[in-house]
């Protein structure tokens, strides 16, 4: 189904796995993809099936995972004055909802699962949402992994991010120790490593100002949207 890398390269080579589906290297810049069949129906995937059966986070604990977020965030919220928030992929709403429970309420998520219900947060794809305005800030948390085309939604979320504006990309660091489970079938279709993932990003016209590791399985890169 993929048949060309972001690099624009459209050559791959397949490597054996131990997982349950394929995986190809893209033979210029080495990132590795999912081989995803054709006949896998990915919204229908994601629109009935996802939070139900494969997302088995609960309200809870995301809710907590979210208060130790915005601590992360906190030197970039800090330097701006009632800042409007974008999450992509919001899931449960927790992230949404602890921003607005505290002191954050000009934040917003869209979601295209079913099981959102709460007011901040809109169900929609990314591609077909169309704000009047740009945001502040955009976060995103384990989601670019998970687009058939990530260059698309990358785009998507430049046009959304203000100039000097703030993106905050949550991602599994799939080749750390601890990396292991975020191999999952149809879900982690792009798997970049961090350098992959900054150069990719940041042709898109941001500079990387920061990176974290939450825990070791996952990383946080702060980026900064350069003026036009
Ligand atoms: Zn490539």
């Amino acid at each position: 189904m993929i048949n060309k890398c972001v690099c624009g390269c459209v050559d791959f080579i397949y490597i054996s796995t131990q997982f349950n589906f394929n995986l190809k290297k893209c033979s210029d810049c080495n990132i590795i993809i999912q081989d995803i069949d054709e006949n896998e129906d990915i919204d229908k995937f994601y629109y009935e099936k996802y939070h139900t059966q494969s997302y088995t986070h609960s309200y809870e604990l995301d809710y907590s995972i979210a208060e130790k977020r915005l601590s992360n965030y906190q030197f970039i919220l800090n330097k701006l004055k009632s800042p409007v928030i974008l999450d992509i992929g919001s899931g449960n709403s927790a992230f949404v909802d602890y921003l607005v429970n505290n002191g954050y309420e000009y934040t917003f998520g869209i979601e295209p699962g079913l099981q959102i219900k709460r007011n901040n947060v809109i169900r929609s794809n990314l591609l077909d949402y169309k704000p009047i305005n740009q945001f502040d800030v955009i976060t995103i948390h384990d989601v670019l992994e998970h687009f058939v085309d990530p260059t698309e939604n990358m785009k998507k979320i430049t046009a959304l991010t203000k100039p000097n504006g703030y993106f905050i990309l949550d991602f599994p660091n799939f080749f750390s120790n601890n990396g292991m489970h975020h191999w999952k079938r149809i879900e982690h279709i792009w798997c970049f490593n961090e350098s992959q993932l900054i150069s990719f990003v940041s042709s898109f016209g941001y500079i990387l100002i920061k990176k974290i590791y939450p825990v070791d399985s996952k990383i946080t890169l702060f980026f900064k949207r350069t003026s036009e």
